[in-house]
């Protein structure tokens, strides 16, 4: 399996490809990548003859992350590549605008939106929508860049210059500010041939754009909200034919509804628990869906998974320094680093702990990441 992109994703399918036997080859964009272990080649994801030149190395491409030009992709399969998840379905997780519009066709809730090119359309949108919107940028944005409040046209000045919006890809993405109870994440994954399997419904909460916290099952929720957002996945994975692993995230609504807000097409940070949380993890999963392989069971392994993210404070945060302390206070807390060099607000390990007792699974969970973080 060639995995273009050599970040923590690629990192964490290494081992479960080691127990399965397979081969991975990483196509880093530098030689301390996380996935350095794995890396066969260092290259720019953006030039065709170096991502040609791996992809004939294996037997089938996937993704650590969605920023590989769809037109490399394209030629790569007209000359007979087998890219999981296809292109045809990747321009939807790359473009949030032309998702909005696949949605809509297939008439999938999702908050009010509209596509802007000119300040008169911003305002006319602010207008009908309370004065506040959500603008995003449809391409290129990740972890909450890309992403803005607007109260005024003024706000999206920079976004509304030529420049702004072909950076953005042609036009701004404006959405409802949605008034949501919790964010949620239904975690699944497809074979080409067919077969869905999907995850419990997971609780996400995000700080600053970022996701901070995962908790499996999603507490609090009724049969019929899980119901339904089963089966939104296995609409979007079917009708869009994604394969390998689809995070969508979505919003729950005071009144219990569920809105669409975004896709990934790879294994997701609302997967993470899936580690330890679950009979198969979302990286083995990913692994055997893109080679068309039978999907493992996803049941839960314990009452909860609580997943918390540890992000960097600053150019000095060591989580290896303090992993000796960490581990010494917290037996029960499952420690993942990611080789990064440390960066404010950077994404830079995770803790997951699995137990019958969701207190003490957040308690731990916590505790431990403040422990990698400040010794
Ligand atoms: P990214 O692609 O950077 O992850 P998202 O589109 O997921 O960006 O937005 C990041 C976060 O911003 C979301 O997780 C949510 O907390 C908030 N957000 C995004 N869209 C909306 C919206 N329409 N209404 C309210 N909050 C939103």
């Amino acid at each position: 399996v060639g995995v273009i992109g050599g970040g923590q994703l690629a990192r964490m399918m290494i081992v479960p490809s080691i127990n399965l036997g397979l081969d991975l080859k990483v196509f880093s964009e530098t030689h301390d990548a996380p996935a350095a272990a794995a890396t066969t080649v260092v290259g720019d994801y953006t030039q065709l003859a170096s991502i040609r030149e791996f992809a004939a190395t294996v037997d089938v491409i996937t993704f650590d992350h969605e920023h590989v030009p769809l037109s490399v992709l394209r030629v790569l399969e007209d000359e007979g590549v087998s890219v999981q998840p296809p292109s045809r379905a990747l321009e939807f997780a790359q473009n949030k605008l032309l998702m909005r519009k696949r949605l809509a066709e297939l008439n999938l809730a999702m908050p009010v939106w509209a596509e802007i090119k000119t300040e008169h359309e911003l305002q006319e949108f602010l207008d009908a929508n309370g004065g506040v919107c959500i603008l995003k940028t449809p391409i290129g944005g990740y972890d909450g860049k890309g992403v803005r409040v607007v109260r005024t046209v003024t706000d999206a000045a920079d976004w509304l210059t030529s420049e702004g919006l072909s950076a953005a890809g042609g036009s701004l993405l404006a959405e409802e500010k949605v008034n949501f109870v919790r964010e949620v994440a239904q975690l699944s994954a497809r074979r080409p041939s067919g077969e869905f399997a999907a995850w419990p419904l997971t609780q996400t909460t995000q700080a600053n754009g970022v996701c901070a916290e995962v908790i499996c099952p999603a507490p609090n929720t009724s049969a019929d909200l899980i119901e339904e957002a089963g089966k939104i996945a296995n609409t979007i994975a079917q009708e869009l034919g994604v394969t390998g692993v689809l995070a969508v995230e979505m919003f729950e609504t005071p009144n219990g509804r569920l809105l669409i807000n975004e896709l990934a097409m790879r294994p997701h940070n609302s997967g993470h628990f899936s580690i330890e949380g679950s009979e198969t993890s979302q990286f083995e999963q990913h692994l055997r869906a893109v080679l068309d392989l039978p999907l493992g069971s996803t049941r839960a392994r314990a009452a909860a998974s609580v997943m918390v993210n540890v992000l960097g404070i600053d150019s000095d945060t060591d989580l290896l320094g303090n992993l000796d302390a960490a581990l010494a206070q917290h037996p029960e807390a499952k420690v993942h680093t990611y080789g990064k060099a440390p960066r404010a607000g950077r994404k830079m390990g995770h803790v997951t702990v699995v137990s019958e007792d969701l207190q003490f699974a957040l308690a731990q969970a916590h505790a431990t990441a403040k422990a990698l973080l400040q010794g």
